[in-house]
């Protein structure tokens, strides 16, 4: 695939995968994205480990010697048995209907030693790679030990291409280094919004703050015909249009950069819709007093927490007519009833729009799930900030690393 104007590139150029390798009889060493969240020794979600499967079995079922790899939470160069995979490898192996072996640590002798054991078809779960500090560090020596154990190496960990670690980056450099399914689904869904998105091209943006998606929506705005902004980014925007807002989340240092973003918008004639009514309250809790104002008359102790009916009926129109849709960041505080209804209706808006639907951020792509309208969404994305990186346009230095197909 490749890039429009401006795009990051090296990013957009397709990669070999797992299909233009022979790996039958072979060590491929996979690194997965296995940050799942535990509870009481439980996997309590498996949607990382479910996204993984694809892979996995398709080198089963050709015969290779699977070993996987990933990090979980931020032990920071220490080993804590609570950041410990072994629920992992339970939960992988229910769900591959065979054995997992796991070991104790990713590198040295009992590593080795389970690996000389593997037969065709084994699959064998490494210890969290980030209990060694050399990981993150991206340590040369590491990545060496890492790659030792191996013939081939599979990136499909798209949720941790952004970060330059042993695992994601150092390997490639001594081992033939290729793209696993799920890092192939991504890399196409959201290279299609940056290289050729079908017009019209709608992108919501929402969430907490708007310094989170300044490079995201700078990178957009030469590509969508509307911009949707809600959640508490829209604020800033809207005190750069003069508004007081109350108590409401605003960022103040970036009230001349929403500014700048606004004039950039109408100079490219990108419609940005900006909230006109929302739902207010004193506080941001759930047993508490709501109103729905207008964003001229949120009364001075109050805060938005959500976008209100009208702004959300507007929003829902924009989305209906679109072809191709990105949506991140929720319309406001979610999570807490009495808030979800902005983003709700959003959601319903996406599903059914029958545009080409790409969600991203781990908060919007539950906010998706609890609307029960998943599997109505073309693609949820994996990765929370490897997608945006992605959508900045940037190159991910654990996709730059892979062969070029
Ligand atoms: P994602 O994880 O999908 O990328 P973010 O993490 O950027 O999304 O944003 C989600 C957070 O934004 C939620 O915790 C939500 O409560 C918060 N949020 C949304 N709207 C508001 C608002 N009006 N005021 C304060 N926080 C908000
Ligand atoms: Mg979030």
């Amino acid at each position: 695939m490749r890039p429009g104007s401006g795009t990051g590139s090296e990013t957009q150029v397709a990669k070999k995968t797992v299909r233009d390798v022979d790996v039958r009889g072979r060590r491929v060493l996979v690194r997965v994205d296995f940050n799942v969240p535990l509870d009481q020794g439980r996997v309590a979600d498996d949607t990382r480990i479910r996204a993984a499967l694809p892979t996995i079995r398709y080198l089963v079922e050709r015969g290779a010697r699977v070993i996987l790899v990933s990090h979980l939470g931020r032990p920071k160069g220490k080993v804590e048995d609570r950041y410990r995979l072994d629920p992992v490898a339970r939960r992988l192996g229910e769900l591959l209907g065979r054995e997992v072996v796991k070991t104790d640590d990713c590198v040295g002798p009992e590593v080795e030693a389970a690996v000389a054991r593997l037969r065709d078809g084994d699959v064998l779960l490494l210890e969290n790679v980030r209990f060694h500090p050399e990981e993150e560090k991206n340590d040369e020596g590491f990545a060496r030990k890492l790659a030792s154990l191996a013939d081939i190496y599979v990136n499909d960990a798209f949720g941790a291409a952004h970060r330059a670690h042993a695992s994601t980056v150092g390997v490639a450099e001594f081992l033939p280094a290729v793209a696993g399914f799920l890092m192939e689904k991504e890399l196409a869904m959201l290279g299609r919004l940056l290289a050729d998105p079908e017009p019209p091209f709608v992108a919501v943006l929402g969430g907490a703050k708007i310094s989170d998606k300044i490079g995201v929506i700078e990178n957009l705005l030469g590509r969508v015909q509307a911009l949707l902004v809600g959640g508490g980014m829209a604020n800033t925007f809207l005190r750069a249009r003069g508004l007081a807002l109350g108590k409401s989340l605003v960022e103040v240092d970036k009230v001349d950069l929403a500014r700048e973003l606004l004039a950039r918008a109408q100079e490219r004639g990108v419609e940005l819709l900006l909230p006109e009514d929302a739902v207010a309250a004193p506080a941001e809790a759930p047993a508490t007093d709501r109103r729905e104002v207008p964003v001229t008359e949120v009364p001075e102790e109050w805060m938005i927490l959500d976008i209100g009916p009208a702004t959300a009926d507007r929003f829902a129109v924009a989305v209906k007519t679109a072809r191709t849709v990105f949506w991140n960041g929720p319309m406001g505080v979610f999570e807490m009833a009495g808030f979800e209804r902005g983003t709700e209706a959003v959601a319903r808006a996406v599903a059914d729009s029958g545009a080409l639907s790409v969600v991203g951020g781990g908060d919007t792509v539950a906010a998706v799930e609890r609307a029960g309208v998943a599997d109505r969404i073309t693609h949820l994305s994996t990765g929370g900030g490897a997608s945006l990186e992605f959508l900045e346009g940037r190159d991910l230095p654990g996709v730059a690393v892979l062969q070029e197909g």
